[in-house]
């Protein structure tokens, strides 16, 4: 499984980030980086759940 973002709709509002902070961050101009885009089964629920918190669906979890 891996974690992707769609730059063009990220607004920068960081729940992601709150939601699961091992696996994304907010960087200096505010844009979202990936920390690992290969997910290990144990990071998958927090990955789930970035991706419910993006308020603009910004986030998928997708096979590879
Ligand atoms: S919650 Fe969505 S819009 Fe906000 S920083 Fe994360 S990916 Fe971007």
């Amino acid at each position: 499984m891996k974690l992707t973002v769609d730059r063009d709709r990220c607004e920068g509002y960081g729940f992601c980030e709150q939601a699961a902070p091992s696996l994304l961050r907010l960087d200096d101009d505010g844009e979202v980086e990936l920390l690992t885009d290969l997910l290990r089964p144990s990071d998958i629920s927090s990955a789930e759940a970035a991706t419910r918190a993006c308020p603009v669906a910004a986030l998928r979890v997708v096979e590879q």
